[in-house]
Formats: structure tokens, sequence, C-alpha cells
């Protein structure tokens, strides 16, 4: 480690946390139009060798990882740098979001390592690992020549003013070159990432545009003998990720899993297409129209975990009120146990991610 992010880092009592993060200030090394709702960016930086080894050993094994982009603000000319203690988050949030920017959380959809081009001349510096954190991690010899790279895919989506989220905004107009960072785990860390299926591995999931990216990421990652059915609802015919990905490819290698990406029709509401194809996966007479209703608290966290050990493994991730309907839907009606079932509510339909 230099001298100078010796200085920066501000080192307090050393932890056996396993939960240790860091900023990691990155450049923009690709942006891909991926389809009509996705656009891919890619991120790189030598600071993400001292990202947790699934982010920076570049193998793609990144099951449904997720970062905190800090998404600066209109005027900023570099990337957010937050000096991590106990108070970052508080005073973090005290600030005017117009000097702040925005924290919004996103799925690390693939890694790998690229050439060391001097797109990011700034291992270190800069990066502020969290109070308490034991940093001894990040002294280790970097490798010489490559760094690691990662992608996300931004679903771009708009509200009813056809306005798009400062996230979506900032990645729909995404240069390379441009500098910007984001919070995740230091190397020896725990992944931030909810996939904990039994080596079972016979599979349901339920998942919407926004899990997209942590659908193909978790397939990559899955055994041969893998199987079960993965129905992904996505917002338009030309949204199959998994023709515009790799993800085909990947599923060859798994013969007994059956992968679906189901375009929402222009008149089926949210879940809806969901609802049903999971009502014909366990030959279920649909008894009810379905009808998207919000049912989440603007402070209701939808989140849990399925219990290890689950026989058939159940991962709903998505827009909450979808999510609770489906977990209600696989409990209620397909008499799945609630202990096999991971539920995610990644966002919720007309508020902004605090
Ligand atoms: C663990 C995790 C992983 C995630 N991974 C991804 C990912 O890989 N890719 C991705 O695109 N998103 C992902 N999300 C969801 C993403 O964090 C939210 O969609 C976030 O709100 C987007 O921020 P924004 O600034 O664009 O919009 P916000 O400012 O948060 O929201 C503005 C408005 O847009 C609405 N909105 C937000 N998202 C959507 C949407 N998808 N469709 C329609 N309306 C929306 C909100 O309800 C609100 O009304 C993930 C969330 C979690 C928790």
């Amino acid at each position: 480690m230099s001298e100078t992010t010796k200085k920066l880092v501000r080192r307090r009592e050393v932890s056996q946390s396993i939960n240790q993060y860091g900023v990691f200030p990155v450049t923009v090394s690709g942006v891909r139009r991926l389809s009509e709702h996705f656009v891919r960016v890619s991120l790189t930086g030598r600071s993400l060798h001292h990202a947790t080894s699934a982010i920076s050993d570049g193998t793609g094994q990144v099951y449904d990882a997720y970062i905190k982009l800090l998404v600066p603000p209109a005027h900023a000319s570099g990337p957010t740098m937050i000096e991590l203690d106990d108070t970052w988050r508080q005073r973090w949030m005290a600030q005017p979001v117009e000097d702040r920017g925005h924290m919004r959380t996103y799925t690390v959809q693939n890694s790998r390592m690229v050439p060391a081009v001097g797109m990011d001349e700034t291992p270190l510096l800069g990066m502020f690992p969290a109070a308490e954190a034991d940093l001894s991690v990040l002294e280790r010899p970097l490798p010489i020549g490559v760094q690691p790279e990662i992608d996300i895919d931004f679903v771009l989506h708009q509200d009813d003013a056809g306005q798009l989220g400062p996230a979506a905004d900032w990645a729909a107009s995404a240069q390379v070159g441009q500098q910007v960072s984001f919070l995740a785990p230091l190397r020896g860390s725990s992944l931030w990432s909810s996939w904990n299926p039994a080596p079972s591995h016979n599979l349901l999931m339920l998942t919407d545009e926004t899990a997209a990216p942590a659908t193909l990421s978790i397939l990559r990652t899955l055994p041969a003998h893998a199987s079960g059915t993965v129905l992904c609802e996505v917002p338009g015919q030309g949204d199959n990720l998994a023709v515009l990905s790799d993800v085909q490819e990947v599923t060859r290698r798994l013969p007994q899993l059956t992968v679906k990406f189901l375009p929402r029709e222009p008149n089926s509401e949210r879940g809806e297409r969901l609802a049903h194809e999971l009502h014909s996966v366990f030959n279920l007479t649909e008894t009810e129209t379905y009808h998207y209703t919000d049912t989440t608290a603007a402070d209701e966290v939808v989140w849990g975990l399925a219990e290890e050990n689950a026989e058939t493994y159940v991962f709903i991730a998505g827009e909450s009120s979808v999510i609770k309907t489906l977990r209600r839907m696989c409990v209620n009606e397909a008499g799945i146990a609630k202990e096999n079932i991971s539920f995610m509510g990644y966002w919720k339909c007309g508020r902004a991610e605090s």
C-alpha cells in the first residue's frame, strides 16, 4: 500500500469482522445498449483488486452479488468518495441530495480480468475501508498487467411522468472514461448476496427485470445437474437477456433446467405473466384474475432467506408487492414450505430507493 493511501485510510481498531467494505473508484470501460430497456455498463479499476474475491478474481462466478453504486451529483467532476466511519451513513444522508448524489443497489452481472491499460491509475487513492476494517487484507502484491472488470445491467425504467430514476439516468448517458464509485465488500469479506440453495439444486426462480442480471449471473454458477424452472418477467419482447448474453451457452450446459424470459404483454400487469406461468408449472387452476396491487408499506422490508437444506429451493426477487404475491401463491397454492423460499423485494413501485 502506498504512503499516500496509508495517510488517506483511517485505521481504527482491527476487528475480526468479516463484513468489511470500502469505496471503490472505477472507470467506465464499456457501455452497450442491450435492448430497449437495458444498458450494460462495464467498470474497471485497479482498486477492484481489493474487492471481495468473487469480484477481484474476475471469474464471472459472482452469483447475485450486489454493490451500492454512488451516483454522483450532476455537477461532480469525479467519483463520490465517502470517508467511512461509524457515522458515515448519517453524515451522508444529512447532506442535500444535490451535493451528495444518490446511492443505489445493483447486481454484478459478470466479472473478468482485463489488461491494465491505464484506464484507472488511482489504485487505492481515496478508497477508505470502513472503520474497524482489518487493512492487512490489502497488503498483498497486486497482479501485474491485469485488473478486474465488472458488468452492471441497468434497467432503463421511467416513472409515470417519463422520468428516469437517477441511477437509470446516469447509466443511460454513461461514457467510456467517466469515473464513478461504489461500495462493496473488501477482499476476505463475505459477498453481499442472498443466493443460498441446498446442494439438491432443484430450483424455482421467479424474477423481474431488476433481478434479470442476478438470474444470468446465478445461471453461470450452476452445476450441470441443476434442475427446475427459471422464469424472468421483462418489460418487452427485445429484453430477453439470455439471447443477448452468454447465457444461451450456459443453459446448453444445464439440460434439466427450463429457462424462460417472459415479456410483459402491452395490456398485462406487473407480475401477471409470472403468476400465470407459476400456475402452469404446478398444474394449478387460476381461481381468480391476477391484479397488481401495491401492498407494501413505505418502510416495509420485503426480504427473507430460505433455510439451508431446502429440498426445492425457491428464489423470488423483483418488485416488492409482486414478490409478496408470488410467495403467497407458492405457499398457499403450490404447497411449498416457507422455509424453502428466499424472497427479495429489490424495489418498490412508485418509491425511490432511499
Ligand atoms: C440486491 C439488489 C440488486 C439489484 N440489482 C439490480 C440490477 O442489476 N439492475 C437494475 O436495473 N436494478 C437492480 N436493482 C433495483 C434497483 O436498485 C432499483 O430499481 C432502483 O430503484 C433504481 O434506482 P433509480 O435511481 O434508477 O430509481 P429510483 O430513484 O430508486 O426510483 C425512481 C422511480 O422509479 C421507480 N422504479 C425504480 N426501479 C424501477 C424499475 N425497474 N421499473 C419501473 N420503475 C422503477 C421507483 O418506484 C420510483 O418511482 C437491485 C436492487 C437490489 C435490492
